[in-house]
């Protein structure tokens, strides 16, 4: 399947219609995650396709406005809790509904990696995994420890899932702010990969 097959339209006039909504950064970190979740297709046998497209869309609702992910929880009838978050959770777990609207894309496994991408979950696919981690790595990235991020990635798709979670856990604990509960549930199925012998 390419991404012509899934969307009904090619990949430009996607370009183009991003480019029409996200900004350059953004766009460029969508393009991005799609050449490092391409490579980790690559890498761990996934559909290189698939994971492509994910990749680029999954920031596609970034710049939505919270009246926007309001609307849409409720007329999706999305967990009610879902409104005590904001763009950081929304962008994801609410974005795939937009994306649907907006583009016509239907394909489960593509719409639920976009899904979780920010938060992750206690079952994951491979490309769930890839899509997660190829955020994280992809490599306009610059960060202290995006290397060792992306040395685990070569190795070990569970280990760079693990490890990216804690520290993201690590990170928003040292600023003072919320988790979201299934970035807990992600750590904790998760963190038995930290070590070295799994
Ligand atoms: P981006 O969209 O490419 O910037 O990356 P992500 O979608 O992975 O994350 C967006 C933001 O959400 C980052 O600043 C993360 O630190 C933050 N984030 C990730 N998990 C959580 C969480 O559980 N709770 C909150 N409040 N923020 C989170
Ligand atoms: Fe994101
Ligand atoms: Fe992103």
């Amino acid at each position: 399947m390419t991404y012509e097959n899934y969307l009904g339209f090619s990949r430009e006039v996607l370009l183009e219609k991003m480019r029409q909504i996200l900004p350059e950064k953004r766009l460029t970190h969508c393009l991005g995650v799609e050449k490092a979740a391409r490579d980790l297709a690559k890498r761990y046998g996934a559909d290189e396709e698939q994971a492509g497209l994910a990749g680029l869309l999954h920031d596609y609702a970034k710049k939505l406005s919270d009246q926007e992910f309001l609307d849409l929880i409720d007329r999706y009838e999305l967990d009610p809790a879902l409104k005590n978050w904001g763009n950081n959770v929304w962008h994801g777990m609410v974005g795939i509904y937009k994306i649907q609207e907006d583009l016509g894309l239907t394909d489960p496994a593509i719409l639920r990696s976009i899904e979780i991408h920010t938060v992750g979950s206690g079952q994951m696919s491979t490309l769930d995994k890839i899509v997660y981690v190829a955020d994280y790595i992809e490599h306009n990235r610059d960060f202290p420890g995006v290397e060792q991020a992306r040395d685990i990635a070569q190795v070990s798709l569970d280990r760079a899932v693990a490890y990216e979670t804690a520290r993201t856990v690590e990170h928003l604990a040292h600023q003072g702010l919320p988790i979201y509960p299934q970035t807990l549930e992600t750590y904790n199925a998760f963190v038995k990969y930290l070590k070295e012998e799994q």
